[in-house]
């Protein structure tokens, strides 16, 4: 959590409120500088072939996977994820680096059209220039690095701002990288602020944004840019829903939404956030999660044990409590959680209860908009059909998880759900090699795999022939 006093941002323990650190905001002159510097270390980086970029961001990966535990320890404190949580994602940071670093020539390579015997015909791809990075905290080294290493193995240079929520996580990065003296100076630049410094970056001359972030923040920039026709990836948020049908193992399938609805306490974009349970195994499918909910280990993501920290700060705390009470006063149903922790260490920090409501209807605040809290929502569904619209029926379209063993109405759901991602029987999966899609109000464009690099890159198409030049084409003047 954060507090901005006087152009500096203080950053907070969410788990118990002590002050970690404070770093001064970049001023309007120091971000035009950052960008400049990008723009002359760009013409260095991008002349560079793909294997010596490439050999750059591995001795990069071996620095951060020296470093993993610390950067591990600080997003815990910062944000709050637990250790058993921050680890993996440090070393599925470096994995993704290496996974770029590897095949990103591969991906980028020429494409060839032979379809016209006489022509030389191929796409090639350049890299746009600036690229502006514009990133949240739930996911404070993984989401950057998402982008961060396709955009750079595509040749761009990266003018950085990270979230106010996750400064420091963002300061150890940039030491990192301060000390890769085999990185043209200047390539990455680090941006600290908030919304303000945001906007400042995306009125310097910057070529793209690659944004990740809220619905709302995602369409102010959006239309920041829109008059200068930059290129503009968006990332926004989900209110993923989960399909349970009655032959899915019970266990199975009341962990995958009870992990799926707390995991990173709620607060991944691809969380689950509706579960439609089919009306035949409704109840056992409850009392299923209200056990596994009633198991979590909450607490201070430091300790070693911890399996759900707190919320990241004071305004996601609120605003999932007056969800909770919304539903309830609307005629939901808690079974168990439903609320803060009043007593012991837990009271001290922005800590809530992983909670698990029935009674719910499609149309409460709870169902609708995103919550990002350890909250699992679970409603009843009669038909395949009725389950296919509830779940469509959301302005968000980003994944959508299904659980069963029958893989022909797998496959019909998957067919009709209308989100970027469907995963059946696995919530949540991301992967190097798989692109992350997003529909409707979830964002547009793409991360990872070959789609994910290619967002970074303008491609071009070469027509080239090099025969019968000295014959006038027939097409020319004069027309017959
Ligand atoms: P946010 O939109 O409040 O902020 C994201 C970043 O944008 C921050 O760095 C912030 O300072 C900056 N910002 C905000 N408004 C801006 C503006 N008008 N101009 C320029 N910069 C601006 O989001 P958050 O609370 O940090 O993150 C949570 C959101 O991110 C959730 O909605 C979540 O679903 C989404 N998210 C999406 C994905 C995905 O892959 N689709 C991944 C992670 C998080």
């Amino acid at each position: 959590m954060f507090i901005k006093e006087n152009n500096i941002i203080h950053s907070y323990n969410p788990a118990n409120k002590e002050l970690l650190g404070s770093i001064p905001v970049t001023t309007d002159d120091e971000i035009e500088n950052i960008v400049k510097k990008c723009k002359d270390a760009f013409k260095i980086w991008s002349k560079l072939s793909y294997e010596e970029r490439g050999n750059c961001l591995k001795k990069l990966a071996t620095i951060l996977e020296n470093n993993s535990n610390d950067l591990a320890i600080l997003m815990t404190k910062e944000m709050g994820r637990p250790l058993t949580e921050s680890l993996p994602e440090v070393s599925k940071s470096i994995k993704f680096i290496r996974s770029f670093a590897d095949k990103a020539e591969q991906m980028l390579s020429d494409f060839i059209i032979n379809e016209i015997p006489e022509k030389d015909i191929k796409i090639v791809c350049e890299p746009y220039g600036v690229v502006a990075l514009i990133k949240p905290w739930n996911m404070p080294l993984q989401t950057p690095i998402w982008s961060m290493a396709p955009a750079l193995m595509a040749g761009n240079a990266i003018a950085f701002k990270p979230s106010e929520n996750s400064l420091l996580v963002a300061k150890e990065l940039e030491k990192i990288i301060s000390q890769c003296d085999f990185l043209p100076k200047g390539l990455i630049g680090f941006i600290y602020g908030d919304k303000e410094q945001g906007i400042a970056l995306l009125n310097n001359d910057i070529n793209m944004v690659s944004f990740t972030g809220s619905m709302k923040a995602g369409k102010e920039i959006a239309k920041q840019v829109a008059d200068r026709f930059i290129k503009t990836s968006l990332e926004l948020g989900g209110k993923d829903p989960m399909i349970v049908l009655d032959d899915a193992n019970i266990d199975f399938a009341a962990m995958a939404a009870v992990w799926g609805s707390t995991t990173n306490c709620g607060q991944f974009c691809s969380s689950i956030e509706r579960v439609y349970v089919q009306d035949t195994i409704f109840d056992k499918f409850v009392d299923k999660a209200k056990e596994f909910c009633e198991k979590i280990k909450v607490g201070n993501g430091i300790d070693k044990t911890t399996e759900m920290g707190p919320v990241v700060n004071e305004n996601q705390f609120k605003k999932v409590i007056e969800q909770i009470e919304d539903a309830i006063q609307n005629g939901a149903k808690i079974i168990t959680g439903g609320g803060a922790y009043t007593e012991g260490e837990l009271a001290n920090g922005w800590f809530i209860q992983p909670t698990v409501i029935v009674n719910l209807t499609n149309d409460m605040k709870i169902v609708q908009e995103e919550t990002f809290g350890p909250i699992v929502r679970i409603l009843k569904f009669h038909s395949i059909d009725e389950a296919i619209e509830l779940a469509n029926d959301s302005e968000y379209g980003l994944g959508s998880s299904v659980i069963t063993q029958n893989e022909e109405i797998a496959k019909y759901i998957a067919s009709k759900l209308d989100t970027g991602m469907v995963w059946i029987n696995e919530p949540l999966l991301s992967n190097e090699y798989c692109p992350w899609i997003a529909r409707k109000n979830s964002g547009i464009g793409y991360e990872l795999g070959e789609l994910g690099i290619k967002e970074f890159v303008k491609l071009k198409i070469i027509n080239s022939q090099f025969s019968s030049n000295d014959i006038l084409r027939k097409w020319w003047y004069p027309y017959k």
